[in-house]
């Protein structure tokens, strides 16, 4: 079975157009023959298998395949209708009616049950499955049908694929090291008084020597790689608006991991005073009430980095000689609700991160991404010594948007940085530590920023995750200086004593 699609509709003219009746019906069967099978392959178009003219409507029956789309065929018909109506007979065509459409579509099982705008119900039968729509013209008119069409076949896609197994391939493998260390750097930490579990889910404070080494770690980004390759620091917004998620792509799947953000109804103190009048007499938050008080939400907390940044360069034209730009933040947290046991800080729902982005045509996107990856490997073979790999796998961008291939553009995609975690063992999973993704022209697309020169504009962006950095290094090396690589002791210094508690 392939796809299919029955369109019953009519179109509303001005006034009876039985006189028309003719004319409409050589139209349409001209059109059978033209219009509606331009494009298509050999028996692949639309047809129009009945019709009938009652009063002011002429109803119509549109059947076709996957090519001119029953509702593309509809559209097709309705100029030239028009112009022949109004020439020869004076009768405006005033709008459309749907009285069903139905698409029928292959899939080997039933899918679960999905609420879908603009469908009534979705049955399945036979390896088919049959979407009952409910669109009228301006559906018709912004093409939802279709994406609904692409919604569907994404699912049962999907469905295929049993879950979410994403691509990733073997690129580069460091030599195996010797590792004198296999326990939990995280429990270490602990134990020796770096850090301490913050008052939030999944969230840690650094104190001063945990903190020290995230500085010493930014400082070894700034000094090998970000300032030698000539990128300038900026600093991004972290509280984010749909708008830039709608942009980005991000608003298409990333809402169980969101940390949502939602402002008061008003900021007049008497419309609160209820709330902290409840709290000063119980010394309990009146959370339910505090729920009604507050709008709905805005968007979210910081969740990619780099997607705010491109507000910056939204809607402008960027003189040739400007590229590539190259810039960074490393402003504030980034948040994620997590699933589940965060037990260490390698999984965490609040985290730190530089964000390194670039953009220019592809050739220099491609060439910064190399620079970046060659900085990359003299820092982890030769500073820090770790053992480590690289993977080429599911774009980042793409897995948020819930999909699990790789990019369709050459070139472009994610490569992950993994490190070999010793308590874990031999068998035990790798940890993905940082990335450097090639995102092509996704970004300047979707926020509209255009090079002077025409060419066609890329982007990349490469997040340093610093509680990866610090799992994945305390992991091989310990917390003892004496078994860290010179490397990374000279430029730690002088090791910070922390806060002692009785
Ligand atoms: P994972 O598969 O481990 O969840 P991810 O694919 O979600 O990672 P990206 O979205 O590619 O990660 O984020 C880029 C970088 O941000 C990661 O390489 C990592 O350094 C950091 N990062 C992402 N999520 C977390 C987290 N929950 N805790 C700490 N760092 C994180
Ligand atoms: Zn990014
Ligand atoms: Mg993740």
């Amino acid at each position: 079975m392939e796809l299919h699609f029955i369109l019953k509709v009519s179109f509303r003219a001005s006034s009876d157009v039985t006189p028309a009746s003719d004319m409409i019906g050589k139209y349409l069967e001209e059109a059978n023959r033209t219009i509606l099978v331009k494009g298509a392959a050999e028996g692949q178009g639309a047809q129009v298998v009945k019709w009938n003219v009652n009063d002011n409507k002429i109803e119509l029956l549109i059947e076709s395949g996957r090519y001119v789309r029953a509702h593309d065929a509809l559209m097709r018909l309705r100029k030239p209708l028009a112009a022949k109506l109004g020439k020869e007979f004076r009768i405006g065509l005033r709008g459309i009616e749907v009285e069903s459409f139905i698409i029928t579509m292959p899939a080997e099982k039933p899918l679960k049950a999905l609420k879908i705008p603009y469908v009534n119900s979705i049955e399945y039968e036979n390896g088919t499955i049959k979407l009952y729509l409910d669109v009228g013209e301006s559906e018709i008119e912004n093409r939802v049908p279709d994406r609904i069409l692409t919604l569907m076949e994404d699912k049962i896609q999907q469905q295929s694929y049993g879950g979410k197994a994403e691509h990733w391939q073997l690129l580069w493998q460091s030599e195996k090291r010797e590792h004198k260390f296999s326990e939990d750097p995280t429990q270490a930490m602990l134990k020796a008084g770096w850090l301490k579990r913050g008052a939030s889910r999944g969230q840690w404070i650094h104190g001063p020597q945990s903190t020290q080494m995230f500085r010493t770690f930014e400082r070894i980004v700034l000094e090998e790689l970000l300032e030698p390759l000539g990128y300038r620091e900026m600093i991004f917004p972290k509280l984010i608006p749909w708008e830039v998620w709608q942009k980005s792509g991000h608003a298409k799947a990333v809402y169980p991991e969101i940390y949502y953000v939602c402002p008061p109804k008003t900021r007049d103190p008497e419309y609160w005073e209820e709330v902290s009048d409840y709290y000063k007499v119980t010394h309990e938050i009146p959370t339910a009430l505090i729920k009604e008080k507050i709008g709905e939400p805005i968007g979210g907390m910081c969740y990619a980095q780099c997607p705010p940044f491109w507000i910056f360069l939204q809607g402008e034209t960027i003189p040739t000689d400007e590229f590539p730009i190259k810039v960074f933040d490393r402003s504030g947290t980034s948040h994620r609700y997590e699933s589940g046991g965060i037990h260490g800080m390698e999984r965490v729902d609040e985290f730190h991160r530089i964000e390194i982005v670039w953009l220019g045509t592809k050739e220099q996107v491609l060439d910064c991404a190399s620079e970046l990856h060659e900085k990359y490997m003299y820092i982890f073979n030769d500073i820090l010594e770790l053992e480590w790999r690289k993977a080429w796998v599911t774009p980042w961008f793409m897995a948020q948007e819930g999909m699990t291939g790789v990019s369709a553009q050459s070139g472009a995609g994610t490569t992950d940085y993994e490190a070999f975690l010793p308590y874990r063992g031999e068998k035990g999973e790798w940890l993905e530590f940082q990335n450097v993704s090639v995102n092509g022209t996704k970004y300047p697309a979707g926020f509209n920023v255009k090079c002077q020169s025409g060419e066609e504009l890329w982007s990349g962006c490469s997040g340093v995750g610093l509680e990866r950095w610090s799992s994945a290094f305390f992991a091989q090396k310990g917390l003892d200086p004496a078994n860290w690589p010179e490397g990374f002791t000279k430029r730690v210094g002088k090791l910070l004593k922390g806060i002692r508690f009785l």
